[in-house]
């Protein structure tokens, strides 16, 4: 008998993080999704570690924080980045990330960014996503095919568990099936950006207390340098026992049952720390973003909209970004107060904000790969000194920008000009239409940001209160929620720097003023994609 067609709102296909963060950002709007994963649970070969703070204030919405951080390296293990000849040899550079890691907020935001990796932070994601009744997940299920009309989006998908096939009809798709998308591809969408691609072999490893064994301390990231050049590295997984031991090289890529890996991390990790290998996994990097993010019906986000090389960290907090943006604006359609434009601005905000951080992966990466070190560097002579200084020297120069990015994470997203200075390290609070409105403590736990997720929220600074009235009858007249939230502290008033500010669902400023805007309905309308 033949299965009867499934309907939904919204298809997302691909189970991974970016496919649940958006399934929790539509099941916390009560919105109905169905996710399709063709595997049987979250992969258990590690990949991205580093959260990083606004990632985590995603966390911190979805009530997710406190689980990441349970999960997480423990509050003291310091994201120390080391760079060195071996665990065992000399030291060339390090940079201390103090603001990373812990317990405590950071000053800018009211998380930290964390070391979660993947194999824990995507069952955590998982339960939150299932945790809203709208949200039907399957596990083995594959993508197939797609057609789409004006109306719907028909998809074809295998149950693989049951050999069944199946129809869904949904009135949008997101596409969050990473990198080896069949779906962009299909759509004929191509990936374009940075040169060429580098393979990557990495083996999971458990080495408990392996700073034991060695003089270096610990450390979150672990670079080693050879005569030539860097090209392993050691990614603390849990700040306790596991690791991701990273090799560069094609010869390793593509022969990667023919490496000795015990014998390459005794290399680096010295003769007498025990240890065993888990599992090794292949893979490439390359920094590229999709030509476009939409195609009718159909979104892009997560690796299938954009892939990056690893250095700093931004593959994996860049869909989530994606995932918010969506989102909310999915939702806000399919309420009924989304208007036309609403949707398309999804590739307007987003394709920007990933052209920015591939770029940065891909001048990070090009640091690291442009090192070329002289073969003295790792002897024990006043050459090999010397090369170690200046090769320090140098790393030293570029590793902020690399190891730090609390600039690019929280101050993203361009408006009108002009706009602010943007720094990728450091992070300039501002509430310049387009940013992520700032963090400020409204009480011992309670962020300025925990006002943002439901609908708009107009923060009011001032006593007067026709801006605020003015602006709740343009909102009632859409059907767009606004709450407005009147704040009296003056610190908080100095940081958003107007008397009104007006932050649309996902945190980001959409408008300020000191008085009452001149026409409230086209401020209304811009916001909902209606102008
Ligand atoms: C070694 C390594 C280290 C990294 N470190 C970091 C880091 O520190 N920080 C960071 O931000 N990023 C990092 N990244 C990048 C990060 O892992 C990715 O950006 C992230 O996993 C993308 O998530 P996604 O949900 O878009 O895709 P994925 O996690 O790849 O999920 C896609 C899902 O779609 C499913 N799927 C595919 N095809 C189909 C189909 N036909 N039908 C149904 N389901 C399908 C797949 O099974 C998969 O579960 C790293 C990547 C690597 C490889």
């Amino acid at each position: 008998m033949k299965n009867p067609v499934i309907q939904t709102p919204v298809l997302i296909v691909g189970g991974g993080s970016v496919g649940l963060a958006t399934a929790i950002e539509l099941g916390s709007r009560n919105i109905p999704c169905f996710v399709m994963e063709q595997s049987d649970r979250p992969a258990e070969h590690p990949r991205a570690t580093a959260l990083n703070a606004r990632s985590m204030e995603f966390m911190r919405r979805w009530g997710l924080g406190d689980a990441i951080r349970a999960a997480a390296a423990p509050p003291d293990f310091p994201h120390t980045a080391l760079y060195c000849t071996g665990l065992n040899g000399f030291e060339i550079a390090k940079v201390e990330r103090p603001d990373h890691g812990g317990s405590r907020a950071s000053s800018v935001s009211p998380e930290g960014a964390q070391r979660c990796n993947q194999i824990w932070t995507d069952p955590i994601l998982r339960d939150g996503a299932t945790s809203f009744d709208c949200v039907d997940l399957r596990f083995r299920w594959k993508f197939e095919a797609l057609e789409q009309t004006d109306d719907l989006v028909r998809v074809t998908a295998l149950d693989l568990a049951r050999d069944e096939r199946h129809v869904i009809e949904a009135q949008y798709v997101v596409d969050c099936t990473g990198a080896h998308t069949p779906i962009r591809r299909a759509l004929g969408v191509a990936l374009n950006g940075g040169e060429g691609m580098t393979y990557q072999v990495s083996a999971y490893v458990r080495a408990p207390n392996l700073w034991d064994h060695h003089a270096m301390g610990k450390a979150a990231l672990i670079n080693f340098v050879g005569p030539g050049g860097i090209w392993r590295n050691l990614v603390s997984l849990d700040g306790r026992q596991l690791y991701r031991f990273g090799l560069r090289g094609k010869e390793f890529y593509d022969n990667p049952e023919a490496i000795d890996v015990p014998k390459l991390f005794r290399e680096v990790a010295g003769e007498k720390a025990p240890f065993e290998v888990i599992s090794v996994g292949r893979w490439t990097a390359r920094n590229v973003v999709a030509d476009r993010y939409q195609v009718g019906r159909v979104f892009f986000a997560g690796d299938a909209a954009h892939l990056n090389h690893p250095a700093s960290g931004l593959g994996l907090n860049t869909g989530l970004g994606d995932a918010t943006n969506i989102g909310w604006k999915l939702a806000a359609t399919l309420s009924g107060w989304g208007g036309a434009g609403l949707l398309p601005s999804y590739e307007a905000e987003r394709r920007p904000i990933a052209a920015r951080n591939v770029a940065h992966a891909e001048r990070m990466n090009k640091n690291n790969r442009g090192q070329k070190p002289p073969a003295e560097i790792v002897d024990d002579t006043p050459e090999g000194a010397q090369a170690r200084k200046d090769m320090g020297e140098r790393i030293a120069a570029a590793l902020k920008q690399k190891f730090v990015t609390d600039g690019l994470a929280l101050a993203m997203q361009t408006g009108e000009d002009p706009a602010p200075p943007e720094s990728i390290s450091d992070y300039i609070p501002s509430t310049y239409p387009g940013v992520r409105a700032p963090h400020a403590w409204l009480s011992q736990d309670r962020s300025t940001l925990d006002l943002f997720g439901d609908g708009f929220t107009l923060l009011a600074f001032a006593q007067d209160n026709e801006p605020p009235a003015r602006l709740q009858a343009a909102f009632a007249k859409r059907g767009v929620p606004l709450r407005v939230e009147a704040l009296a502290d003056p610190a908080v008033r100095a940081l958003y720097e107007r008397d009104f500010v007006l932050v649309r669902p996902d945190g980001h400023v959409a408008w300020r003023g000191d008085g009452a805007p001149a026409d409230p309905l086209s401020i209304v309308d811009r916001l909902r994609g209606a102008a």
